[in-house]
Order: C-alpha cells, then structure tokens, then sequence
C-alpha cells in the first residue's frame, strides 16, 4: 500500500497536484483558495498522522512560501511531495514505546499516571511522547481561581475563589430560549450568598438530574470565577466559573483546577484540558524529583533563577504570577544559553583546528594608498569595521565575521579594503557575488579603483566565451590576478587560485554554506568575510548567525540626503507622482516604477509588467524612453536592459521587483512601487535603496489603494524613517521571525518557549554569561550541560555535512 492510499482526501490531493502541473505551477486559485494554501491544509492533515516525518515538515515549511518561489523550485517541491505521497506505507507501532525507568527524558509517557495508551496516542498527536515532553508542555496562559475570597468582601468584576456550602440547586428548561437547559446554584460561606449559573443544550429529565447530583445540597464547594453583580438575584453571580465539590477533610495541595492559578493548555482534538492538566499535574507529582538543573548552579545563583525542578512546577501550577514570572525567565534562559553557548562552541572548535594566514597592513602600503585615492573620505563606520576587520585579520584564528550595513552603507569599499590588505601581503583575493549584474558592477568599481594602483582583477562570470574564460583562469592560477570577482562561477572546479588568502562573499544570505565552503577552499583556510545589506535585528543576528562576530556599519555616507517617502493612492495623487518624474527627467535624472511579483505566477506578473510598460509609454510618457526588466528576460535581456538604463538609454525603468539589491545607478532619483501593500517593510526598504544614491534628493512613493487603517499603518512607518534597522526591528515585530526570515535561508532555531521578539534582554544576558562560561569554565565539569550540546553539535555537523 502508498502512503497516499491511508489519506482520507487522496483523490481531491491528486486532482489538485495534477491541474497545478498542468498550468504550469501557477499556483492556481481553486474553488475557495490558492493551490499553495489548500496543499498545506491537507499536508496539515497528513502531519497528524505522521508527526514523526521531518520530511513531511521541511515540504511543509517550503509550500508556505510557494509564492515567492521559483518555477524551478516550485518543480522540484512538487515532485518531492509526489515522492513522499508514493512511497510505501509501513504500518508501524505509533510509538516505540520507551521502557519504563527513573529518568523522565527516557520514560514513555504512557506510564504517566493518568496517562492511558489512548491519552498517550492523543498527546503523541502534540509531539508529546516522553515525560519529559509532557513536563515541557507548557501552558499559553493561566487562570488566576487563587483569590480565596470571603462573599461579603466581593468587589464587582473580581477574580474570587469562594469556600462555601452548597445552599440550593435547581435545574429547568428555559422559558424563554427554547433548546436551553439552565443549571443554578446557590452557595454560602456564612458571610452571604452567591450564585452560579451553566447553560447546556436542552437534555431530558433524566440527564437533567444527573447533572444535578453534581452538585448536592449541603456539600463543601470551591466556587470560583469572575464576580458580576445580579440586580434580580441581589447579589454576586459567579461567572466563567469554575466549580469543585470538595470533601471536608480536603487538602487545597491535592486540589487540581481550582483554588489556584491554573493553567490553560493548547489542545488538540479530542483532548480534554482537564484530562490533560491533570497528567502534567501528575507527572510533576511523581517526576520532579528526577529532574536536574541544566544550567551551573552558579549562573542559577548569578541571575537569580530558579532551580529547574521548581521551575517546570512554577510554570505550571505557580504559587504567585511572580513566580511564574520566574520560571518562565529561568526556563527561556536555559533554552537561550544553550542556543548561545551550542554557537560559541562551534567557534571554540574552529578557532582550535583551523589556522588561518595572518595579515597586516603597513604605512603607505596598497590599503592606505587606495584609502588615499578615493574621492570621498571613509565615514565612522567604514573606518571601525575596518578596524574590526583588520585586528581579526591579524591573527591566525580564522575570521568569522558578518558585516551588516544598510543599502548604500559603502560596504563594497571596507570589502575592497579587506582585500587589498591580502594582496598587500602577497595573498590573492576573491569576491562572490549572487548575480551577474552585482558581480559585474563590483567588477566595474574594482577596476577603476585598482588599475591605478598597478593591480589586475578578474572576473568570472556564465556569460564568458571559452577564450576569455581560459584566459582568466590561467592569470588566475598563474598569479597574474590579485583579485576575482565572479559569480558561483568563482567556484567551479577549473577555477585555481595561486594563493588566495582572504574571500569576501556578498549578500551571504542567497548562498548556501556548501557554496561558501567551497569558495573558501581554493585557499588554504583563507580569511572569510560574510556581507549582507539585509539588516537582521540584532536578537535575529545572534540566534541565527550566533557563530559570527557582527560588524554593523550604521551610518551612511555624509551629504546623502534621505529619501522623502510618501504615501499615495487614486489617480489625481498618481498623476502628481508622474509630473514629479517627468520634472526629475527633465533635470536629467532617472526613474523606477515598480510592481510586485503576482503571487500566483512570475508568467502574469511579466504580462501584467509588460502591460503597465505599454499604457505608461502610450499614454503618459509618449515621450520618453521607457525599459522593462521582469523575471520572464533571459539573464542576458535583464542585464541589457538594466545596463542602457544605467548608461542613460531609458528614462523610466519599469520591473517587477526582480530589480537587484546592491545596484547602484545615482542618476536614478524617483521610484514609484505600486501596491506598496504586498510588499514587507523590509523589501519596500531594499527597494527604496536603489535611489537616493548620490548627493541628488530623491523620492519613493508607495502607491496603494488599502482601505486596511492597519496596512496603512505599516506602510506609514515607511514615511517615518529611512533607518533599515529600525524598520527591521518594526518588520519583525508585526510579522514574527517566521516571516521575516521567511525567503532567506532562515536557519532559525527550534526554540521551545523563549520568543525571538519579546526576549531580547534575556537574550543579551544569556549570550554575555554563555562567552563568559566559554572563557571560564569548562564544559566537562558540566555533565547535564555537555550531553546536551554534544547532541546539538552533532546535530550541526550532520546539517553542514549535508548542506
Ligand atoms: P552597499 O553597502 O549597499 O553595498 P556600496 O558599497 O554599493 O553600498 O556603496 C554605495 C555608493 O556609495 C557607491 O557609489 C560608493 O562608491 C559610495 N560610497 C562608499 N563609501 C562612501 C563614502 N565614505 N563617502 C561617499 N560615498 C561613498
Ligand atoms: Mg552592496
């Protein structure tokens, strides 16, 4: 039997997959929804059933951006899932069930008291599987029912608990509603009366005095809930209660979801949140004892936290929301110091087996020579990342640094620099770039820049002819070449340096770990600089790039005037943006008229480019020269044309948003993006970077037609501030981390409770104490800490030897 077979909706999936294939992956909209979003509803589905295949996950994970994805990635994603659907179908134990023993990381949950095969099957459905998992089961909120609360004191709107005796039950049909049963009691602790009040879906009689007998006069009962005054009853009616008939001897400690502050669970289907509080309630019962504290006593001690054992009772039944408070700080911290410290450790082991060539530079020597010849001076933070640069340079511990700057930062020269420093001590260098276009430009500044200096620079490129190639390579290996600039043509096989000793590898995100190893291994063990003109919020950098050191350049050149960003929408505002192109065109500057990708297929986005290219040229510019770049052109169209606009051949570019990070034309003074509003804040910044390149005031203007006051919202922030990080920091914020890294090579940890937004500062803490741990001490005297970052790193090996 396939796997698909065991699917409830296997002919719908198949009819779906097969009329996506046959429209050509254009994510087609089906009755209701996109083909993207109805696949991932069923691959949900399928999840349940298979929770254990990260296979199944990754798929999962990579249907969630179909819209942005490639028609060749699309291709290969499909197909990959026709794969999985077709495999074979192995009827295996849900679980191998784990035997049972003192350790709750080793111990099946099913022999959890209160914890049958078939409760152990429903919680297997929330990954559940050990006790540890189920201790790990944290709760998203907690009812405050820990209020012991005399009647005669109740405010209006309190949270009260009321110890009290069961005064009067009574149980009718509702006169007024029809369907509706209502249950009532009444309740006394001496000091005055309450009342209670359930509303059921109509039941007969003799279920109607069942539910009675829940509640028997005279018994103890611990009301609980939200206080509302009743004017018709006279007093307080208790609601979203919560009601417990206690024995008179009862000890409050044994009592589970009330009389406390409880917590609430996510659930799944058919899992009742009582059956569940109850078995966690258990577990910490009959477990706690065996739980040991990860993190050292002395940090515990050092950030006031709790010991772990406490911890995982606290963040579940918590005696007072403070500490809850602490158990979370505890628990978050444990999860991020080992995040941290699985980083440093990785570092550790770098610096300790590999040894890098060491360079310094001397007075006068090629890197202060092109510093002099520049015809700008370096700013602030050109100069410090340098520096930075420079003093990991000048050591045979291999750099592993990331340099961050806002578009237009002027990373390229610190790049050329870093460079120059390798080739001033007979080194060669090398600089990757994700496209031609990019790599050509680099090229094009590396040549005006160096030429005079007496240096020679290659470039490697796809769109070389045999003779040239050849050529390049053989100055290259011969040592003719001080600098290569290319594309992932840089890394093909007949690519040999003489002596590389220092890679630059720009827009590090759009290359894989395999690509830059390779890279880095026409050296031996050459100085690695990793740039990205995408700025990462600083708590993203250090969970996903946690291994590197960060340089940011956060400055921009002086006299660059910011972008003036505004906000428009209707034709009247349109044809004001069209006359401010037309005046910038007549002051000899140039324009970009964006339009978003189309989600459904990159086909309709360039129709629809194409399209807007011809009514902009018929109708409002008839006069001027108008280009088109869309994803449709083969590479060679799209750089033919970016280059006569560069050169001043086309006035107004208009593209899609294949427009590339990083290409620099200071003519060009407006851009207009229409429907701002599919964009992310972060892309409607990188977009905005490819004006206001030069000392000439430019403008973006963000044309939409939302009524959303929130989507408005967001796009005004745009018109605020011209800072990437901070927009970054903004983007995070409203879209989480999921999204944000969302299209780049997201790497971001599997975390269990600790929040990459709202966890900053324990972030910062945990990542200080985990490089002084690193210094410090070592982790053999930690035996909980190190199996567990042995499991982490070898995790890490096995992904890099892959990747
Ligand atoms: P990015 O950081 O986005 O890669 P670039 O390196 O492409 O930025 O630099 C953008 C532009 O600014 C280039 O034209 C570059 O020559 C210029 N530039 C770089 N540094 C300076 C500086 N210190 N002063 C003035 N212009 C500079
Ligand atoms: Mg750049």
């Amino acid at each position: 039997m396939k796997l698909i077979d065991k699917l409830e909706n296997k002919e719908t999936i198949k009819k779906a997959l097969d009329i996506e294939v046959k429209n050509r992956y254009i994510n087609i909209i089906g009755k209701t929804k996109p083909f993207s979003k109805y696949i991932l509803s069923e691959i949900k589905k399928i999840i349940k059933l298979f929770p254990k295949e990260e296979k199944l996950r990754n798929i999962y994970n990579s249907f969630s951006c179909y819209q942005v994805l490639t028609l060749s990635e699309r291709i290969k994603l499909i197909n990959e899932f026709c794969e999985f659907l077709s495999a074979p179908y192995v009827e295996k134990p849900l679980t191998e069930k784990k035997p049972y023993s003192n350790d709750p990381n080793t111990t099946d949950v099913t022999y959890c008291k209160g914890v049958g095969p078939k409760i152990s099957q429903l919680l297997n459905k929330l990954k559940i599987y050990t006790v540890m998992d189920l201790l790990n089961y944290f709760p998203t909120r907690h009812l405050d029912y820990s209020n012991r609360t005399k009647i005669k004191d109740i405010q209006e709107g309190q949270n009260v608990a009321i110890f009290g005796e069961i005064k009067d039950v009574n149980i009718h049909n509702s006169p007024n509603k029809a369907g509706l049963t209502i249950l009532t009691i009444s309740v006394s602790d001496g000091t005055g009366r309450v009342k209670s009040t359930w509303f059921y879906k109509k039941i007969n009689r003799k279920m109607q005095e069942h539910y009675k007998a829940r509640y028997p006069k005279g018994a103890n009962i611990i009301l609980s809930g939200v206080a509302k005054y009743d004017k018709f009853f006279n007093g307080f009616s208790i609601e979203k209660q919560e009601a417990t008939v206690i024995s008179a001897d009862f000890e409050q400690k044994d009592i589970i979801h009330n009389a406390r502050i409880v917590p609430i669970y996510p659930l799944c289907e058919n899992m009742n949140a009582k059956t569940l509080r109850k078995a966690i309630f258990n577990a910490i019962e009959n477990y706690l004892d065996k739980i040991q504290n990860v993190l050292p006593q002395y940090i515990i001690e050092e950030y006031e936290l709790l010991n772990k054992p406490e911890a995982i009772k606290q963040i579940h039944f918590p005696d007072s929301f403070e500490l809850l408070e602490k158990a979370k700080k505890t628990l978050i911290f444990e999860e991020l110091f080992i995040l941290q410290l699985k980083f440093l450790m990785i570092r550790e082991q770098v610096r300790k087996t590999v040894i890098s060539n060491k360079i310094n530079i001397q007075p006068n020597g090629l890197v202060d020579k092109f510093v002099k010849s520049l015809p700008f001076k370096l700013t602030e933070g050109q100069n410090k990342a340098f520096n930075e640069i420079l003093s990991d340079l000048n050591s045979t511990e291999p750099m592993q640094r990331l340099l961050q700057g806002d578009v237009g930062s002027g990373k390229t020269v610190v790049a050329c620099m870093m460079l120059l420093a390798a080739v001033e001590n007979g080194y060669q260098g090398a600089i990757m770039a994700p496209t031609e276009i990019l790599a050509t430009q680099h090229y094009k500044n590396f040549v005006e820049w160096l030429t005079p200096l007496g240096l020679h620079v290659g470039l490697f490129v796809g769109k070389h002819g045999a003779k040239i190639r050849k050529e390049m390579q053989t100055n290259l290996k011969n040592g003719q070449t001080h600098i290569a600039i290319g594309t992932h043509a840089l890394i093909q096989d007949a690519v040999e340096f003489n002596n590389l000793g220092a890679v630059v590898v720009d827009e590090q995100h759009r290359f894989g770990v395999k690509q830059r190893k390779e890279l880095a291994q026409k050296g031996s063990t050459p100085q690695l600089l990793t740039m990205t003109a995408t700025p990462i919020p600083r708590t993203l950098a250090l969970s996903v790039h946690g291994d590197l050191d960060v340089t940011v350049i956060d400055e921009l050149p002086k006299g660059r005037k910011p972008v003036i960003t505004s906000l428009i929408s209707g034709s009247t505002m349109r044809n004001d943006a069209y006359k401010l192109i037309r005046n910038e065109i007549k002051k000899g500057n140039r324009a970009y008229i964006v339009f978003p990708l189309i989600e459904e297929s990159e086909t309709l986005s360039a129709k629809a480019a194409t399209k807007e290219a011809e009514k902009l040229q018929s109708k409002i510019f008839p006069d001027l020269k108008i280009g088109l770049v869309h994803g449709k052109l083969s590479a060679q169209e799209k750089e033919e044309n970016m280059q006569k606009f560069k050169n001043g051949e086309f006035d107004i570019l208009v593209s899609t948003t294949v427009i590339e990070v990083g290409v620099d034309v200071p003519e060009a003074t407006v851009m207009i993006i229409e429907n701002a509003e599919r964009f992310g804040l972060s892309q409607l910044h990188q977009l905005r970077g490819r004006v206001g390149r030069s000392d000439r005031q430019s403008y973006c203007i963000l044309a939409s037609d939302t009524k959303s006051v929130e989507t408005k919202l967001r796009l005004n922030v745009m018109t605020q501030t011209n800072n990437g990080f901070v927009i970054a920091e903004k983007d995070l914020q409203l879209r989480g981390p999921g999204e944000f890294m969302g299209t780049r090579q997201s790497g971001l940890p599997d975390l269990m409770i600790a929040d990459l937004v709202n966890d900053v500062e324990i972030l910062e803490m945990a990542r200080t104490c985990a490089m002084k741990f690193v210094k410090e001490q070592n982790i053999i005297d930690y035996p909980m800490l190190k199996t567990i970052i042995d499991a982490k790193l070898e995790e890490m090996r096995s992904f890099m030897a892959a990747g």
